[in-house]
């Protein structure tokens, strides 16, 4: 696995240690929830801490 997502990606038990609040079953624990062009793609919500909110940081 690549470290495109420094070891936490979604749905991982990593990233759930670490707040991550996208969908865990949908994303089987970290392996993706489909694969596209070899690469696993996940699902994420805008509210995760980890993995939403991405280049916005207009708060
Ligand atoms: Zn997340």
């Amino acid at each position: 696995m690549s470290d495109r997502w420094n070891g936490m990606p979604p749905g991982s038990d990593a990233a759930y240690e670490q707040g991550c609040t996208c969908p865990r079953h949908d994303n089987q624990y970290g392996e993706g929830a489909f694969e596209f062009e070899g690469e696993p793609q996940y699902l994420m919500f805008a509210s995760c801490p980890l993995h939403g909110g991405e280049e916005t940081d207009d708060e």
